[in-house]
C-alpha cells in the first residue's frame, strides 16, 4: 500500500457509529502513478437500509438537541480539520491527483464551512411578522427534514461533502452519504473527525458503493426525504426524475461550460494569469473551470501570446511534488473523453495552438496526464465550445463587441460561473446584470468561490437550489409557519365580520 499516512489497507462503511466491512471491494488507485492506495468496500445497496434505520433513530434525538449544542460538534470538527490539514491535503492529493497547494485549499474550504455552519447554530433564523388579527402572534421557523441523502463527486471529495453534510447536521437531520468510489478516503477521514468530535452515532452514515447500486438505493428509499447531488448532468437528470415520482426534494449541482470574457480595455497580463489558473488548475476538472475564453478581436493576438508564454511555464506531474502546478486526470475514461474532444475540436476546424496530446514519458506514463491545451478561432456553436470536457482544454472564441461577448457567454445550456476582465466601470455593472450564471467574477477567473455565498448555477447546471452559503439551509430544512392566538376567542382569518 502506498499510503502509510492512512494507516489502513481497507476502508469500512460507517453505519450507526460502527465501522462495517463488506464482501465486495474495489482498488482505489492514485491517478498520478496508478498505485493502489487502499481498498474501498462496495455495498450492493443493502447497507443503505441498515444505515437509514440507524439514521432514523439517531435523528429523533439529534433534532431535540439545541442547535447551539449541535454547533459545538462542528466547531470541534473544524478544529480537528485545521489540526490535520496537511495530512488531509496529502491524502486528498493521493486519491484525487490535484496538486498539494489546491488540496490544502480544498481542505480549508471544509474548515471554513465547519465554522460557518457552527455559527448558524446560533442563528437558523426564521421570521417574526405581524399577524392580521389583534392579539395574535405569527412566525416562521426552520425544522429538520429527517434523514437526508448526499451523493458527491470525486473532484472535490471533502469540500462538497462539507457544503452538504454540515448544513444538514446543524439543521437537525441525519445524513446518509455516498461518496464517489474513486475518492473514498476523504469520506473516511471526515467521518472519523465527526465521530471524534462527539457527533452521536447514526447522525452521519457513510455507505460506499457505486452510484448504480448504493446511489440508486438511496434515491428510491422511502425514508430519505431529501437527495442532494453533485455530479454530471446525465446522472442528475435521472436522479431528479426518480425523486420527482416520489415527491422527494432534490437539490442538483451539475456541470458547467464557464467562460472568461476579455475586453479590449482589459489588463491582459492579469487576464492571462486568471485564465491559466481557472482553466488548467485541477487539470480543468473543476465544475467552475474556465473552458471558454471570449476575447475581443482587438486584443486577441496579444492575449494569445501571453497565454502561450504562461502555458509554457506550467509543470505537469504528481501533485505531491510541489514543483508541479498541474496534476493528473482522474482516470483512463476521463483521459479518453478529453482526447476525443481534442480530436473533435480539430475536426471542427478550431486552431490548436498549444498541447493537444497525452504526456506519457517516463513516470508520467504510469498516470493519466494531458498537456494544457488551447484552441483558438473557435466558433461559439462548435461542440468544444458547448459541451463540458472536464479537462485542461480551452476554446478561445473571438468577438467584436461587448454585446456579442455576453451573447456568446449565455449561449450554452449551462449557467454556473462566468467572468469578465475589463477596466470600464459601466461594463462591470452591465456584465453583472446580463451574465446569466449563478456566479459572476470581475477581473478574476471563474474559480474561487467562498463558502458563505451561495454556490450553484442556472439553466442546465442545477435545479434552482444552492450549496453552501446560508441558502444551503433551505435544502435541508422545512419551513413551519406558526400562529399563536392569545385573544381567548376564536378569530377567523380573512372572514368578514360586518
Ligand atoms: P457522476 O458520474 O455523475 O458521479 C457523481 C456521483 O454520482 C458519484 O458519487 C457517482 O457514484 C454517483 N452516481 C453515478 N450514477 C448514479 C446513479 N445512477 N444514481 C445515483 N448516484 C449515481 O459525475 P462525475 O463524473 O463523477 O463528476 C464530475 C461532474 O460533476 C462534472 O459534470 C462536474 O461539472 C460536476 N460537478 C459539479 C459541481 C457543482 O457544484 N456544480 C461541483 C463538482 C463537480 P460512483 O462514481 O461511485 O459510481
Amino acid at each position: 500500500m502506498a499510503s502509510t499516512l492512512l494507516n489502513a489497507t481497507t476502508l469500512n462503511h460507517f453505519i450507526g457509529g460502527n465501522w462495517v466491512g463488506d464482501n465486495k471491494s474495489a482498488d482505489v488507485t492514485n491517478p498520478a502513478n496508478g498505485e493502489t492506495i487502499v481498498h474501498v468496500p462496495l455495498s450492493d445497496g443493502g447497507a443503505v437500509d441498515t444505515a437509514v434505520e440507524a439514521a432514523k433513530k439517531a435523528q429523533k434525538e439529534w433534532a431535540k438537541v439545541p442547535a447551539p449544542q449541535r454547533a459545538e460538534v462542528l466547531f470541534e470538527a473544524g478544529n480537528k480539520m485545521k489540526a490535520r490539514k496537511e495530512r488531509l491535503a496529502q491524502l486528498l492529493t493521493m486519491e484525487n491527483g490535484k496538486v498539494l497547494e489546491e488540496a490544502r485549499g480544498e481542505v480549508q474550504e471544509g474548515i471554513d464551512m465547519a465554522f460557518y455552519m457552527a455559527g448558524e447554530g446560533r442563528r437558523l433564523f426564521g421570521h417574526t411578522t405581524p399577524a392580521e388579527l389583534p392579539n395574535k402572534f405569527s412566525m416562521s421557523q426552520r425544522c429538520p427534514v429527517g434523514v437526508v441523502g448526499i451523493i458527491t463527486p470525486w473532484n472535490f471529495p471533502i469540500a462538497i461533502a462539507t457544503w452538504k453534510s454540515f448544513p444538514a447536521i446543524i439543521g437537525g437531520n441525519a445524513v446518509i452519504w455516498k461518496p464517489a468510489t474513486e475518492t473514498p478516503i476523504m469520506a473516511h477521514e471526515l467521518a472519523k473527525i465527526l465521530e471524534e468530535s462527539g457527533l452521536p452515532k447514526g447522525v452521519l452514515n457513510v455507505v460506499y458503493g457505486k452510484g448504480s447500486t448504493v446511489g440508486d438505493a438511496m434515491v428510491h428509499h422511502d425514508d430519505i426525504r431529501v437527495m442532494s447531488f453533485t455530479g454530471s448532468n446525465d446522472t442528475g437528470r435521472n436522479i431528479a426524475s426518480e425523486c420527482g415520482k416520489q415527491l422527494k426534494k432534490v437539490s442538483l449541482e451539475m456541470g458547467g461550460k464557464n467562460a472568461i470574457i476579455v475586453m479590449d480595455d482589459a489588463d491582459l497580463d492579469l487576464a492571462a494569469e486568471g485564465i491559466v489558473w481557472s482553466a488548467y488548475g485541477t487539470s480543468g476538472q473543476r465544475c467552475t473551470a474556465a473552458s471558454r475564453v471570449i476575447v475581443h478581436d482587438d486584443v486577441k493576438e496579444r492575449l494569445e501570446e501571453r497565454l502561450l508564454a504562461k502555458i509554457e511555464e506550467l509543470t505537469i506531474g504528481d501533485g505531491l511534488d510541489e514543483t508541479n502546478n498541474v496534476g493528473p486526470i482522474i482516470n483512463q475514461a476521463g483521459m479518453e473523453k478529453i482526447q476525443s474532444y481534442i480530436q473533435i475540436g480539430q475536426d471542427e476546424g478550431a486552431n490548436l495552438i498549444a498541447g493537444g496530446y497525452v504526456l506519457n514519458d517516463g513516470d508520467l506514463g504510469k498516470g493519466h496526464y494531458v498537456a494544457p491545451t488551447l484552441f483558438t478561432d473557435a466558433k461559439p456553436e462548435m461542440r468544444i465550445s458547448q459541451e463540458e470536457i472536464f479537462g485542461p482544454v480551452v476554446s478561445l472564441i473571438p468577438v467584436k463587441s461587448f454585446d456579442e461577448a455576453i451573447e456568446v457567454n449565455n449561449g450554452v445550456s449551462y449557467g454556473l460561473s462566468s467572468s469578465i476582465f475589463t477596466t470600464d466601470a459601466n461594463r462591470v455593472f452591465q456584465a453583472q446584470r446580463d451574465l446569466d450564471t449563478g456566479i459572476v467574477y470581475v477581473n478574476a477567473g471563474t474559480t474561487g468561490a467562498e463558502i458563505h455565498l451561495p454556490f450553484g448555477g442556472t439553466k442546465g447546471t442545477g435545479n434552482g437550489h444552492r450549496d453552501s452559503g446560508v441558502q444551503a439551509l433551505d435544502v435541508f430544512t422545512e419551513w413551519k409557519a406558526v400562529y399563536i392566538d392569545y385573544s381567548g376567542k376564536l378569530q377567523r382569518a380573512q372572514i368578514d365580520t360586518e
